[in-house]
């Protein structure tokens, strides 16, 4: 089996390193015999979202976002179909912002986004950095979307997400949207609701860079699961022994939740 995978703008998002989220799908791809198939696109390249299995869109400064808008802007109508055809996505602070209404910068200035997820971004007067901690949402987190098999984590021991946040966006839900879980150590979407990510179909956003997927081996196969289950229902992966995955998040969660 081959998995396409897509990493758009990796030359303009792709702060604090988010391209290692590729490197561990690709790697867990292998480690179960699936050739993950890497494409790295950005301005002005084509692409066919509907022949994608995975889209990853990683962070970057308000300058970079500012200069893909338009791109991305005029990829809108595709990447919406695609996402309602179940396209598994992704995106990491910048790229999560890009993909709801808008991010309004400290400047005031908006830049526009997709409009395809109901959150909006608004900068606060201070960044909101630091390492964090989310008690994940196993209803949200799950493979079926109306939760009938539980996530990857009911087979892993992990019940959390660990990662490092370093954005002035704060950024809320509306109605049509869920978080991907709840804040128990750092800020997340904005440092005030305790709320962190958000899932819609199989689009995923979230504040944690890190990167994100290497200590959260849980989260990963989920992603690879949605976009294999596309192919075949009954199409499961092969477990993986994240003895060594494991002990690194839950080192990171002993040390973060005795300060809190
Ligand atoms: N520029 C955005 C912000 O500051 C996103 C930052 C990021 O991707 N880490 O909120």
């Amino acid at each position: 089996m081959k998995l396409n995978i897509c990493h758009l703008y990796p030359d303009l998002l792709d702060l604090y390193g988010d391209r290692g989220n590729i490197l561990a799908l690709a790697a867990r791809c292998r480690w179960r015999g699936i050739e993950p198939l890497i494409q790295q696109a950005s301005l002005g390249d084509d692409l066919d979202f509907r022949g994608m299995d995975i889209l990853f869109l990683g962070g970057g400064s308000d300058r970079e976002q500012g200069l893909l808008v338009r791109d991305l802007m005029r990829r809108e109508e595709e990447l919406r179909r695609a996402i309602e055809e179940g396209l598994v996505v992704l995106s990491i602070c910048g790229g999560y912002q890009m993909l709801g209404e808008y991010y309004q910068m400290a400047s005031g200035e908006k830049i526009q986004g997709l409009g395809i997820l109901d959150v909006w971004t608004i900068a606060g007067a201070k960044r909101l950095i630091g390492n964090v901690v989310v008690e994940i949402d196993e209803r949200v987190l799950s493979v079926d979307s109306d939760q009938s098999i539980g996530m990857r984590a009911s087979a892993s021991k992990l019940k959390t997400l660990v990662g490092f946040e370093n954005h002035s966006g704060k950024t809320y839900l509306g109605e049509g949207v869920s978080p991907l879980g709840k804040v128990l150590f750092g800020n997340g979407n904005n440092g005030d609701d305790r709320a962190e990510g958000v899932r819609y179909r199989n689009v995923f956003g979230t504040y944690l860079h890190g990167p994100l997927l290497p200590k959260n081996p849980h989260f990963a196969d989920l992603l690879l699961e949605l976009a294999i289950q596309r192919r075949g229902p009954l199409t499961r992966l092969v477990e993986l022994d994240d003895h060594m995955e494991e002990l690194a998040h839950q080192a990171m969660v002993k040390r973060l939740l005795k300060q809190a």
